[in-house]
């Protein structure tokens, strides 16, 4: 598909430009490679737009996501949830992370998967749906070797009869049984294949109590792409979505096919030509060396530029990258830049196809993964979205 090339359409200071063409491209591209070419394969998309849709806009890319097919969404909390119900999403969409006293009745009457780790949740979930007056959906995770969400191995059976109870009493239904997978980024590694067991003793288990899902599913973005034994009816993609590969030692998100949605730029504000051995930015930690010329960015670590880029990251300044020089303060940072003028375009990262950064070269930059780099972008910078496909 075609990417545009960066141009600093709106804000004169710092924007975030988020494609909604990549992302209904790589949805589209993601169903391919998943469950292939055919028409009239049964799998199932869910495309997770939680935390802001991973910080490009959940509404934005819901719609996007919907557009190019996408059967499930998946988010984190309930407000995420009613958020999306709000904007006038119909589909379905399951959410995972309530806390205890959470008041599950708005959800079941905005007809949103809800989902039971535990026996106490499940008899919340089912106080909820007497109050709305309807069975809730209802989806069981267990925790098949994650030690995170879901119900540990010992709860399996009291948390399938206790929804088998439920649904025999018109409480709920239980539309699906689900789990998570720790290492998917790691084909190799040994947790896959117990968890790949672990959860199909799960599925016998809630057959046996007389429970048939409609949906059983295992696989995030790694899980999908990685382990094709993850993938049972329906995979939840989520960073893959967004342009990037799960699991970028194995593969990298261009050999996927897939292209980053998220552009970060903005306007040097000032450029100026130093003196060698000039100290720059807080603690003096990086000297100018002779006819050092620097420019400074107006995006610091309050609008999500992480701290460890000091440095250490490069941006896209003229057509030539620019090292970050010193520590990238709250609001600003400094790059080397030997012909920067103040006004000029700086892109931060993007598709990566124009020569500027990709998330996932700020994210090793940073020591951390591209997942952090794109979340976290949510500061001040103006919002642009791009590609969007009129109903
Ligand atoms: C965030 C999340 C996903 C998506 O994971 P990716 O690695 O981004 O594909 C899938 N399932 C659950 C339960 C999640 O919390």
């Amino acid at each position: 598909m075609d990417v545009p090339a960066p141009g600093l359409t709106t804000s004169p200071r710092a924007e975030i430009e988020v494609d909604l063409g990549a992302v209904r491209h790589n949805v589209r591209r993601l169903r391919e490679l998943v469950w292939g070419t055919e028409p009239g394969s049964a799998g199932q998309v869910m495309v997770v737009v939680k935390a802001d849709g991973y910080g490009h806009g959940m509404r934005q890319v819901a719609r996007a996501a919907r557009q190019a097919g996408a059967q499930w969404l998946g988010v984190a909390t309930p407000e995420e949830a009613l958020e999306l119900r709000a904007a006038g999403d119909g589909g379905r969409l399951l959410c995972w992370l309530a806390a205890p006293g959470q008041d599950f009745a708005p959800l079941v009457s905005a007809d949103v998967d809800v989902t039971a780790y535990s026996v106490a949740q499940l008899e919340e979930v089912v106080r909820g749906a007497r109050e709305a007056g309807r069975p809730a959906r209802l989806q069981l995770k267990l925790d098949t070797g994650l030690s995170r969400g879901g119900a540990p191995r010992e709860d399996w059976l009291a948390l399938a009869t206790g929804a088998k109870h439920a649904q025999d009493e018109g409480d709920v239904v239980v539309t699906g049984l689900w789990s998570h997978l720790a290492c998917a980024d790691e084909p190799a590694h040994p947790a896959n294949q117990s968890q790949l067991d672990a959860f199909a003793d799960g599925v016998a288990l809630v057959r046996d109590v007389g429970l048939e899902p409609e949906v059983c599913h295992l696989a995030n973005s790694a899980g999908a792409l990685l382990h094709p034994a993850a993938r049972h009816d329906l995979v939840r993609l989520g960073i893959a979505v967004y342009g990037f590969s799960p699991a970028p030692d194995v593969v990298s998100g261009s050999e996927l096919g897939l292209v980053p949605a998220m552009t970060v730029r903005a306007r040097v504000v000032i450029a100026k030509d130093l003196h060698a051995g000039d100290g720059i930015s807080y603690g003096h930690t990086a000297h100018a060396t002779e006819g050092m010329r620097v420019a400074l960015v107006p995006l610091g670590y309050a609008d999500g530029i992480p701290r460890h880029a000091s440095s250490r990251a490069e941006v896209l300044l003229g057509g030539a990258r620019a090292p970050v020089v010193g520590r990238v303060c709250m609001d600003q940072l400094v790059v080397a830049a030997p012909e920067a003028q103040a006004g000029d375009e700086v892109v931060l990262f993007g598709a990566g196809v124009h020569g500027e950064p990709t998330a996932t070269e700020w994210a090793r930059w940073c020591g951390t993964i591209d997942y952090e780099i794109v979340a976290r972008m949510r500061g001040r910078q103006h919002r642009t979205w791009t590609g969007e496909e009129q109903e």
